[in-house]
């Protein structure tokens, strides 16, 4: 067990969150090794009675994972990855990323229904529902947990499934961290092994707001229509608040000859400068897809839940958004990431994610250069977000927004949620 503190030479490295507007100063960071150095971390913690942040992939949008002042438990060391073949199953310790988790698996030809950026933590990304490419495929990342171990703040060692604690394991699918412990390990059904994926990529830098706007009115329509095996995030995006452009990515667990078949149609919507099918091996095609991301950002971002009837006028004035931001901005963006397919074959009350019957997540992003004084970037997130909230229900726990109240996050499943999180709370 590693211990840094204010006066360490690496304390700076070690305070950084992804997201780099995110300034937090815990005076102790404790990096745990093995699962008796996350019992003896919680441990210690009780009889100091300070705040503390559980921390492993560090891409909490808000920096969840981080307090001033108090201590920050970080698992990101817990690297285990066990496949079993015979039972068809993978576990992973509570520290993995996407990127190992998908190199590993992909040695043995399976995929896995993780996320698009390779270093945001597998168990973080898991509890608040976990969206990824392979969502429409496979489901949510939640949707093939089998088994969690966690380490309670009491230091008990509890191993959570649907025989036992069944309720936390509702809770835990999408619910995000319930605050009862920390998760050194978690076992996965493996996904069927796919032997080819195809990696989409189309961009064009400069649309007209007609265009723009026909475009995303006539997309909505059209996902519906995409097969499972096909799933697209869909910017609509400025890089300097005057021009607008739409840039798509994805991923197809068919070949570039079928995908291009199935996507001719969205191809020729629009002049695409860029148009890019690549297929081969899964783990290529996730390759490219994880490389596109930075090593960090200074953002402000959330996500809310769109059920594809989005007007003229709610584009129209997701556009009058963007070609108003701040000139501290580098880029500014509305998302739209697919969701259906396996997502909707769980129905919204078997686990805590409420939003399966939506159709997109629709995303809101500002980023700055780090030495920008962001205070514009914010005011404009902030006023643009009442706007979005209107077009949207429910809000992504994954892509949170402190403007926002908690319930937000469950819909239907809030009181379900409250009461389940209350019991373990207080035993
Ligand atoms: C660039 C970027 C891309 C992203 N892409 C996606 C995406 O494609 N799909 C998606 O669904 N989400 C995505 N996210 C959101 C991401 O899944 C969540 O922020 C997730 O919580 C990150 O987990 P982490 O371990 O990396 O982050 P951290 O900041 O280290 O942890 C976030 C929180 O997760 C909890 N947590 C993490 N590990 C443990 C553990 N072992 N035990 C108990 N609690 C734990 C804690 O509450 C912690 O505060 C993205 C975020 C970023 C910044």
């Amino acid at each position: 067990m590693k211990q840094i503190k204010k006066n360490h030479p690496e304390y700076i490295d070690a305070c950084l969150a992804w997201n780099r507007a995110v300034t937090k100063y815990p005076n102790i960071i404790t990096f745990c090794q093995t699962e008796a150095d996350v019992r003896q971390a919680i441990l210690s913690i009780q009889t100091h009675n300070l705040p503390f942040a559980i921390r492993s992939g560090r891409h909490h949008y808000e920096g969840a994972s981080s307090c001033d002042n108090g201590y920050v438990i970080d698992v990101s060391s817990l690297q285990t990855i066990s496949i079993d073949e015979l039972k068809q199953t993978v576990t992973i310790g509570g520290g993995v990323r996407n990127r190992e988790l998908y190199e590993s698996l992909a040695e043995k030809g399976y995929p896995f229904p993780g996320g698009g950026c390779p270093s945001v933590g597998v168990a973080g990304f898991t509890i608040g529902g976990g969206w990824g490419y392979s969502s429409r495929l496979f489901g949510l990342g939640c949707d093939s947990l089998q088994s969690i171990t966690l380490i309670t703040f009491d230091g008990k060692t509890i191993c959570i499934d649907k025989d036992h604690y069944s309720d936390l394991f509702w809770a835990i699918r999408g619910g995000g961290n319930c605050e009862i412990g920390i998760i050194t390990s978690l076992t996965y059904a493996l996904p069927e092994k796919q032997a080819c994926a195809t990696h989409i990529f189309l961009d064009i830098a400069d649309v007209t707001h007609m265009q723009a706007i026909h475009f995303m009115i006539w997309y909505q329509q059209w996902f519906k229509t995409l097969p499972r095996e096909i799933n697209l995030k869909t910017v609509v995006y400025t890089k300097n608040g005057k021009n607008i452009g739409i840039k798509i990515t994805g991923l197809s667990y068919a070949d570039k000859q079928k995908t291009q078949t199935i996507l001719d149609v969205l191809v020729n919507q629009l002049s695409f400068e860029t148009i890019y099918f690549m297929d081969g091996p899964v783990i290529k095609a996730n390759r490219a897809i994880q490389d596109s991301h930075p090593d960090w950002e200074s953002y402000t971002s959330a996500g809310r839940f769109s059920n594809g009837q989005m007007t003229e006028s709610d584009w129209q004035e997701c556009l009058e958004l963007l070609l108003k931001v701040p000139i501290e901005s580098s880029y500014a963006a509305f998302t739209l990431y697919g969701l259906g397919g396996a997502i909707q074959d769980v129905p919204n009350e078997a686990t805590a994610f409420a939003f399966r019957h939506q159709q997109f997540i629709l995303g809101m992003q500002i980023v700055w250069e780090d030495d920008a004084k962001p205070t514009h970037c914010y005011q404009w997130f902030k006023s643009s977000w009442f706007i979005i909230y209107k077009m949207t229900s429910g809000s992504f726990i994954n892509f949170p927004t402190s403007l926002q109240n908690e319930a937000e996050y469950y819909g239907q499943n809030w009181t379900k949620f409250q009461s389940i999180r209350t019991k373990y709370q207080n035993v």
